[in-house]
């Protein structure tokens, strides 16, 4: 038994991955219960495919996999050497610099992590099976299937929970993308970390929005991550101001986490995902220029990373209000193409931007708008800004 673990760890760490522990494929059960208790408070509101079943389904291996008796956990590290070049720890919670850029949170500065580490995870069962020369059963996950990737991390070992509900590991820090394969194979397990956050509440002191609402507990709702990636709708007035100049997701609690200020880099990194960053540095997006994309310049820009997930719409919609909330006079006519443009989404984040800005120009702007719009919603927005600038 102890030589299969070797070869497991030996093959796992020669496909790439930097974090190899393993877990039982017994239930779940207090992590179950906490999911289900999150979802009947709200707390996942928003994320209609994460349901009790699918809860119920992921926190029992066996019946994701029958037969299953071994859980093998994977992390594989994120940060990119010269990590540092980009927003620094120091700046994180800071108002935005007015240089008319969007912040990408730095999960998304590598390529797209789903495809890559479901080709290494595949690529290890099959490495394992010519190692064996017999077919091994297995099911393998990222984070967009059932499977509790964060309990199972935490129970294998990988990691403990940070306060901010991400897996903290002592080398790596939590910049580390997590998989599972579930398996036949019989395995020693290993014995969850015996270390915790202490006292520490830096990510819960540091959230700009409040979204920590107790230790271990991420209420979504006002979390700028979910706002900027899965939610499609509108992003509620109230939270705009406090998403700052984030485009897609946010690092803030990880950037303030002591853990993570001693995090490695990966072994085998993933490639850095080729966005053409601003020369503002790593991480930043022109936000003009992403509120101008068609369709066909947002795929061929973003293709292959993990922006697409939020989809142009989403990322024009945010890019709106990081326009509002650096109150750039500059970014008046790209804002005023979008309040004439087909999504009356972004039509309606353009008018607050504009009202934002405020001044004779943004005022006109929303004022001629005013006469043309047929969305109520939009309209809406619309007699806000107005109101706002006439107000400010
Ligand atoms: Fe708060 Fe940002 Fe962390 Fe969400 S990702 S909990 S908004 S600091
Ligand atoms: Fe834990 Fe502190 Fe890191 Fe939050 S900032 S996850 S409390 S160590």
């Amino acid at each position: 038994m102890t030589d299969l673990k070797a070869t497991v760890v030996a093959q796992a760490r020669a496909c790439g991955f930097d974090l190899v522990d393993v877990t039982s494929a017994d239930d779940f059960v207090a992590d179950r219960e906490a999911a289900l208790e999150r979802i009947r408070d709200g707390q996942m509101d928003g994320l209609p495919w994460y349901t009790e079943s699918r809860v119920m389904r992921g926190t029992s291996p066996a019946e994701l996999l029958p037969g299953a008796r071994s859980i093998i956990c994977l992390g594989l590290s994120y940060w990119l050497a010269g990590d540092a070049d980009g927003p620094s720890p120091e700046s994180a919670g800071t108002a935005p610099e007015p240089n008319a850029t969007g912040r990408v949170a730095r999960y998304a500065w590598v390529r797209d992590y789903h495809r890559v580490m479901k080709r290494r995870m595949r690529d290890l069962v099959r490495a394992l099976e010519r190692e064996l020369s017999s077919e091994v059963a297995a099911r393998w996950y990222v984070d967009d299937g059932p499977m509790l990737d964060r309990a199972a991390a935490n129970r294998a070992g990988i990691g403990w929970f940070g306060k901010n509900s991400n897996i903290l590991n002592p080398e790596f820090g939590s910049w580390v993308f997590l998989g599972q394969i579930i398996t036949d194979l019989d395995l020693k397990p290993d014995a969850p970390l015996k270390k915790s956050c202490g006292n520490c509440t830096r990510c819960i002191d540091d959230c700009p929005t409040g979204a920590i609402v107790a230790p271990y507990v991420v209420d979504n709702s006002r979390c700028i991550s979910y706002l900027t990636i899965e939610n499609r709708g509108a992003i509620p007035r109230e939270m705009r101001p406090l998403v700052q100049d984030w485009i897609f997701g946010c690092d803030i609690c990880q950037d303030v986490c002591p853990v993570n200020r001693r995090a490695r880099e990966a072994g085998q990194p993933i490639p850095p995902a080729a966005l053409g960053w601003e020369p503002e540095g790593r991480g930043r997006i022109d936000l003009a220029q992403l509120l101008e994309m068609s369709e066909d310049e947002f795929r061929h820009r973003f293709a292959g990373t993990s922006i697409m997930r939020a989809k142009r719409v989403g990322m024009q919609r945010n890019a709106c209000v990081a326009l509002g909330n650096a109150a750039d006079g500059s970014a008046i006519p790209a804002l005023a193409k979008a309040l004439a443009g087909a999504e009356p989404l972004v039509r309606g984040h353009a008018a607050w931007a504009l009202g934002r800005i405020g001044g004779d120009a943004a005022i006109g702007v929303l004022a001629n708008a005013a006469e043309l719009e047929t969305d109520t919603a939009v309209l809406e927005e619309i007699s806000d800004a107005l109101a706002e600038s006439a107000g400010g």
